[in-house]
C-alpha cells in the first residue's frame, strides 16, 4: 500500500526547518504532499501562489513530493488525496500543546487519519516562520533560514 502523507502548514515562508521534516518524512512515506494552507487566523506576508511556486521549483526533481495550496479542513483534504497520514514537526512544548489538540480534532473528523510527528533537528529548532517574516519585513537577510532565494 502506498503511504501518502500530507504536510500541511502556512509555510509563510517555507524554511529549512520545514525542509528537514520533508526530507526525513520521505524515509517513512512513499509520497509527501506539501499543502500550503490559507490560515484564517494569520495574514500572510509572502504571497501564497509565490510560495507554492518557490517550493515547487525547489522540489521539481523529486517525483515523491507534490505541492498544493488549500482552503478547507485538512482532514477533508486528506480524504480527497487518499492520504492516511499528516506529517507535522515539533520544536518545543508550545508546538506540542497546539499539535496535541489539533491532531485529536483531525482524527475525530477523519477516523483514518494518523498524525505523525517528527522532532526538529537541533540545528533547525530555532527557525520560526514568524521571526523570519519579521526579519524580512524590516529588510534583514533571511537567506540562511530558507532552502531557496526569495
Ligand atoms: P502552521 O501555521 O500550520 O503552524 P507552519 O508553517 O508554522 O504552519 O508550520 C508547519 C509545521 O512545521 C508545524 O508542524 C510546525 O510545528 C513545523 N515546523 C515549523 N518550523 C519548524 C522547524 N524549524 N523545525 C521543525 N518543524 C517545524
Amino acid at each position: 500500500m502506498t503511504k501518502i502523507a500530507i504536510f500541511p502548514g502556512s509555510f509563510d515562508p517555507f524554511t529549512k526547518g520545514h525542509e528537514d521534516i520533508v526530507l526525513r518524512g520521505l524515509q517513512i512515506f512513499d509520497k509527501i504532499i506539501i499543502a500550503v494552507g490559507y490560515n484564517s487566523n494569520k495574514t500572510r506576508h509572502f504571497d501564497i501562489e509565490k510560495m507554492l511556486s518557490k517550493i515547487n521549483g525547489h522540489y521539481h526533481n523529486n517525483s515523491n513530493i507534490e505541492v498544493i495550496t488549500y482552503n478547507e479542513l485538512t482532514a477533508h483534504l486528506a480524504i480527497k488525496h487518499k492520504a492516511e497520514f499528516l506529517l507535522r514537526g515539533l520544536r518545543n512544548t508550545t508546538d506540542f500543546e497546539y499539535e496535541n489538540s489539533i491532531s485529536q480534532v483531525n482524527r475525530d473528523l477523519n477516523k483514518k487519519l494518523e498524525t505523525v510527528f517528527l522532532i526538529t533537528s537541533p540545528e533547525y529548532a530555532a527557525i520560526n516562520s514568524s521571526i523570519v517574516r519579521e526579519v524580512h519585513k524590516y529588510g534583514g537577510d533571511v537567506s540562511k533560514y530558507l532552502p531557496f532565494t526569495i
